[in-house]
């Protein structure tokens, strides 16, 4: 790790394309290009560690499982989690496999299923708003809720759905391991945000209902692995402030108070760019002197050199 060491976190157009089939095999084609941007990272000679969404994905295996359950029972959401980090991480296992031969490497690549604790007292769960999965009318809604006890609400004229809580992780069960396989692979972890879980009075873990943010998690694995930076790779090439109005602002480096203030004034959509700038803040909180990055997938070999991307440090 001549350069340092990055988690990368990859946002949903690095898995998918925003028009494009929601097939395995659409993913797949835009999972291998990606991983030939990341694959320019590790040869600028960085250590890294990989963190991706499942928005989508998660959201056809709940639906595909929902849809099934006349003919064999529906997967609870915390095991459509394990699947989608399952089947995601293969195909980035893929696609950096091949990205890496094509430079004449050959680091391995290897995806951990990974859970993340979660306070088992956030408000979230008493009074969920993170809706997941497919729409339902009223009535049938209605009838899930009073069936499965499932939080079912009204979303924004378009039907109702599931809500469930949006906890802040708080440990990565599986650390230890990220950290042994780190030294010489590539660890595809944490993917989703993680598998929620909760510590019972026991110590054991119970899986939860639960979406974890996955700038978030990344963020957490960032610090527990005392990464050089955080990379938090998206669709723009940096935050804004008054973002699509016609006097937008794009942000080259702010400081902690500065993205703290910006939040205060409301420029960033929740559920989209404010977790991103949220996670920054904690990470150049707890890392004086580190940084993290907001930039497009496609800039980010020019953000790391300081050429674009939204740049958060502590000052
Ligand atoms: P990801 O899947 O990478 O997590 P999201 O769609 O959740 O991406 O969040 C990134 C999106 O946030 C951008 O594509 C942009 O449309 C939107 N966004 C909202 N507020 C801002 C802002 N202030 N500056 C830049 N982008 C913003
Ligand atoms: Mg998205």
């Amino acid at each position: 790790m001549a350069n340092g060491r990055i988690v990368i976190a990859l946002g949903g157009n690095a898995l998918q394309e925003a028009k494009g089939a929601a097939t395995a095999e659409a993913q797949l084609a835009v999972v291998k290009k990606t991983c030939g941007y990341i694959c320019d990272i590790v040869k600028k000679d960085y250590e890294i560690t990989i963190v991706h969404g499942n928005g989508p994905q998660v959201g056809r295996i709940l639906l595909a499982s929902e849809t099934a359950k006349d003919v064999t029972p529906a997967m609870p959401f915390d095991v459509c989690g394990a699947m989608s980090q399952g089947y995601i991480g293969y195909h980035i296992q893929q696609g950096m496999r091949e990205a890496l031969k094509a430079h004449g490497m050959s680091t391995p690549v290897v995806t951990l299923v990974t859970q993340l604790v979660v306070p088992s007292d956030d408000p979230g769960f008493k009074n969920p708003t993170k809706p997941i999965g497919p729409f339902y009318q009223e009535a049938e809604a209605k009838a899930i809720a009073a069936e499965k006890g499932y939080a079912m609400k009204e979303d924004a004229g378009r039907g109702w759905r599931r809500v469930v809580a949006s906890p802040v992780p708080t440990k990565i069960v599986e650390i230890d391991s990220v950290r042994k396989l780190m030294k010489d692979t590539v660890v595809i972890t944490c993917g989703g945000g993680g598998i929620p879980v909760i510590e019972t009075a026991d110590g054991n873990l119970e899986g939860v209902a639960a979406v974890i943010d996955k700038d978030f998690a990344a963020e957490l694995l960032a610090e527990e692995i005392q990464a050089d930076a955080l990379m938090i790779l998206t669709e723009v090439e940096k935050a804004a402030i008054n973002y699509n109005k016609p006097d937008q602002k794009d942000l080259d480096h702010i400081t902690v108070a500065e993205a703290e203030k910006y939040i205060e004034e409301g420029h960033f959509a929740p559920g989209s760019m404010l977790p991103k700038i949220k996670a920054a803040i904690k990470f150049a909180k707890a890392n004086p002197g580190k940084k993290a990055i907001i930039t497009s997938l496609y800039k980010a070999v020019d953000a790391i050199e300081g050429k674009t991307g939204t740049v958060v440090t502590l000052d």
